[in-house]
């Protein structure tokens, strides 16, 4: 068994490198079955326990790894032994080096503030040149991902047709968004980054 329950969370007990492996193998898949990726911290395992919409999202989720040094302590208080953490700031690198040795990837960048996907997907350029970036997007502020606006958002990433979907729209929004969208997205993983987006804009 590959899970770990803990706060009424069913973690997955991967490394970053089985992680990696596994996002690759999915982009590698033909159909787009927009799987994704949730990785709770403190504060999102708090949210859960009272946002039933959450608790949906993070059910459907395909890999729930755990992000922040707390949860992975808890887990080894709680005697269930996590192995790593696997926040979304490691997990893209990580991915973005391994994808060196795959086929091509696709990536699209969704969120952060306005302008900063655009700067993210420079550093992507020059420091993973094997990355095909094929589009990014970030709202303008006070967009609500559960909007009418949605339509126009899907059918731009999905006229993209990328195989990976960063999701930096903070937590729980990028989490009900995902879900919301599972069945529309025509990509081959969404993961759901926080701030990642950011950090990949330096
Ligand atoms: N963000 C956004 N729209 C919002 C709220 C946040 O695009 O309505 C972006 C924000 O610019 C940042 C990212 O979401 O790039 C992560 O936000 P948060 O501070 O919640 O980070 P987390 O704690 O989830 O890592």
């Amino acid at each position: 068994n590959d899970r770990v329950r803990m706060f009424g969370i069913d973690f997955h007990s991967f490394t970053m490198s089985q992680t990696v492996s596994r996002l690759l193998q999915w982009s590698s898949e033909p159909e787009y079955g927009c799987r994704y990726v949730v990785t709770p911290n403190v504060d999102h395992v708090v949210k859960f326990q009272t946002d039933a919409a959450l608790r949906e999202a993070y059910q459907d989720a395909s890999l729930v790894t755990v992000d922040g040094k707390p949860v992975l302590w808890a887990s080894r208080l709680l005697g269930k032994r996590l192995p790593a953490l696997v926040p979304g700031s490691d997990l893209c690198p990580a991915l973005f080096d391994a994808a060196k040795v795959a086929p091509e990837l696709r990536v699209f960048l969704l969120g952060a503030a306005e302008g900063v996907a655009v700067r993210a997907a420079d550093t992507i350029a020059k420091r993973w040149p094997w990355i095909k970036v094929v589009g990014c997007f970030s709202p303008p502020m006070g967009f609500n991902a559960l909007s009418a606006d949605n339509p126009a958002v899907v059918e731009m990433i999905n006229q993209a047709k990328p195989d990976i979907l960063l999701v930096g729209l903070g937590a729980p929004k990028q989490e009900l968004w995902v879900h919301a969208m599972q069945h529309q997205l025509q990509v081959k993983v969404a993961l759901c980054v926080g701030a990642t987006i950011d950090f990949l804009a330096g």
